[in-house]
C-alpha cells in the first residue's frame, strides 16, 4: 500500500511563544516501490515531514497512513514497532546515534528489539554490515574508534538490518565526500532495485536525476511542486531556487546546438555518451 499524508500539519511547542507551524496541509502519496526525492531549503519542512513516516512525530491534525498502521492526532500507534519495523528512518547524522559496545551489537539491535532471535539478530546483522561495505574486520569494534563515514555506514546497516519495507533517509550523504556519497547512493539504490520503497531527503539535484522516480519540492512548509526528475528540471524551476544538475545542463546545450538528445533519458554520464553515440547531428 502506498505511504499516504492526509491534510497533515505539524506544529511546534504549541500553544507557548515558540509555537511554529512547520509543515502546512500536507496531502500526499508516496508510491510502493518508487524512489521519491524530497528537495527544497533548508527549513522547509523536509525533516518534521519524514518523521511522521514512522511516527517520530504524531500530526497536530490530518493523518497518515502506512500500510495498516494509522499515525493521528494525540493517539497511541497499536504497535508501534511494528510501524518501525516496516518503516526505517535514517537520521541526519546518524552516526551519533549508536551506543553500543561493538559494532556488531549496535547492528543487531534493531532485529532484536523488533523480535527475532539473538542469533538471528545477528545474522542480520552481519548480513547488513556486508551490505554497506563493512567486513568482518569491523564486526567486534567499538562504533566509537571508526571514522565519521564508517559510522555513518554502522547506522545504516542497524536499519536495514531490520528489513524495513520502507526505508527513509534525511540527507544520508551530508558531509561525506564524493566517493563516499557515491558508494552510499550505489547502496540505496540496490535496495531499492530489490523492492523496498526509498524516501531521500537531499539538496544534491545530481543525485535526484539519477536515482529519483519522482521528486516532491517543498518551501516553507508546504508541497509546491511533484513531478518526476526530468520534467521538474525542464521546466522553470527558478521560484524554488533548484540548481539544475550539470549533467542536464550538458544534455540540454547540446540539444539546443542541434544534437539529437532525447533529454528524458538522461539520468547518468553513461546515458548522454550513448546517444552521442548513436544520435550523431541533426541536419
Ligand atoms: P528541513 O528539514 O527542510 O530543513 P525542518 O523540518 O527541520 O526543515 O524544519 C522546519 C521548520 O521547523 C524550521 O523553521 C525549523 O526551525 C523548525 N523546527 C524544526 N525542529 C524544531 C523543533 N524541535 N522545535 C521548534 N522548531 C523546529
Ligand atoms: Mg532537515
Amino acid at each position: 500500500m502506498p505511504i499516504v499524508f492526509k491534510n497533515v500539519s505539524y506544529i511546534y511547542s504549541p500553544k507557548t511563544p515558540f509555537e511554529y507551524e512547520a509543515i502546512k496541509n500536507i496531502n500526499l502519496t508516496i508510491e510502493d516501490g518508487s524512489f521519491t526525492a524530497l528537495v527544497g531549503h533548508t527549513g522547509s519542512g523536509k525533516s518534521t515531514l519524514v518523521q511522521h513516516i514512522n511516527a517520530l512525530l504524531l500530526p497536530s491534525s490530518g493523518e497518515v497512513m502506512v500500510d495498516e498502521f494509522v499515525i493521528q492526532p494525540r493517539k497511541r500507534i497499536k504497535n508501534l514497532k511494528g510501524l518501525r519495523q516496516r518503516a526505517g528512518l535514517v537520521f541526519q547524522f546518524p552516526e551519533y546515534q549508536l551506543f553500543e559496545e561493538t559494532v556488531e551489537k549496535d547492528v543487531a539491535f534493531g532485529p532484536k528489539n523488533f523480535g527475532v532471535s539473538a542469533e538471528e539478530a545477528m545474522k542480520k546483522a552481519h548480513a547488513a554490515l556486508q551490505e554497506v561495505g563493512l567486513d568482518e574486520s569491523y564486526w567486534q569494534r567499538s562504533p566509537f574508534e571508526l571514522s565519521g563515514g564508517e559510522r555513518r555506514r554502522v547506522a545504516i546497516a542497524g536499519i536495514i538490518a531490520a528489513e524495513p519495507r520502507v526505508l527513509v533517509l534525511d540527507e544520508p550523504t551530508a558531509g561525506l565526500d564524493p566517493r563516499g556519497a557515491h558508494e552510499m547512493m550505489t547502496l540505496f539504490k540496490k535496495i531499492h532495485d530489490k523492492g523496498t520503497t526509498v524516501v531521500l531527503v537531499t539538496h544534491d539535484m545530481n543525485i535526484v536525476l539519477r536515482y529519483a522516480t519522482h521528486v516532491v519540492v517543498m518551501k516553507d512548509g508546504a508541497i509546491v511542486r511533484e513531478s518526476d526528475p526530468i520534467s521538474l528540471f525542464a521546466s522553470d524551476t527558478s521560484e524554488f531556487a533548484l540548481e539544475i544538475p550539470l549533467l542536464y545542463q550538458f544534455a540540454k546545450k547540446l540539444q539546443d546546438r542541434g544534437m539529437a538528445i532525447d533529454l528524458t533519458h538522461i539520468r547518468s554520464i553513461e546515458d548522454l555518451v550513448s546517444q552521442i553515440k548513436k544520435g550523431g547531428v541533426r541536419k
